[in-house]
């Protein structure tokens, strides 16, 4: 399950902005997280929860947006949907689909107090 090292990557880079901004909670963390990223959403939660319990981040509430997926399909040239990594072109059914947009996750914003 790598939902645990993720939530400790986001953890970190939450403690540190919440530190430098000398804040004394952090209320919310705002994740984006790609439909191609392969992330368990319900898993995430989980670990954040586990990972923030005894940090700055304790009991923040952790809203996740979805960046819909999206390739570029060598046969058609063009830009396309996608639903899944290493998933066909929904318009020529082609395997050779470069993925381009939805592959990631990041941490889009967070609200300290
Ligand atoms: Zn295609």
């Amino acid at each position: 399950m790598h939902e645990m090292a993720l939530a400790e990557g986001v953890l970190q880079l939450v403690e540190d902005t919440a530190r430098r901004e000398g804040a004394r909670r952090v209320q919310t963390v705002v994740l984006e997280i790609g439909a191609l990223a392969s992330v368990e959403v319900e898993a995430l939660r989980f670990c954040f929860a586990a990972v923030t319990r005894d940090s700055l981040a304790a009991g923040a509430a952790l809203e996740i947006q979805t960046v819909p997926g999206a390739g570029w399909c060598l046969p058609c040239g063009k830009r396309v949907p996608m639903r899944e990594l290493h998933g066909a072109c929904p318009n020529c059914g082609s395997y050779q689909v470069q993925p381009t947009a939805g592959t990631e996750m990041r941490v889009k914003e967070i609200a300290i107090e």
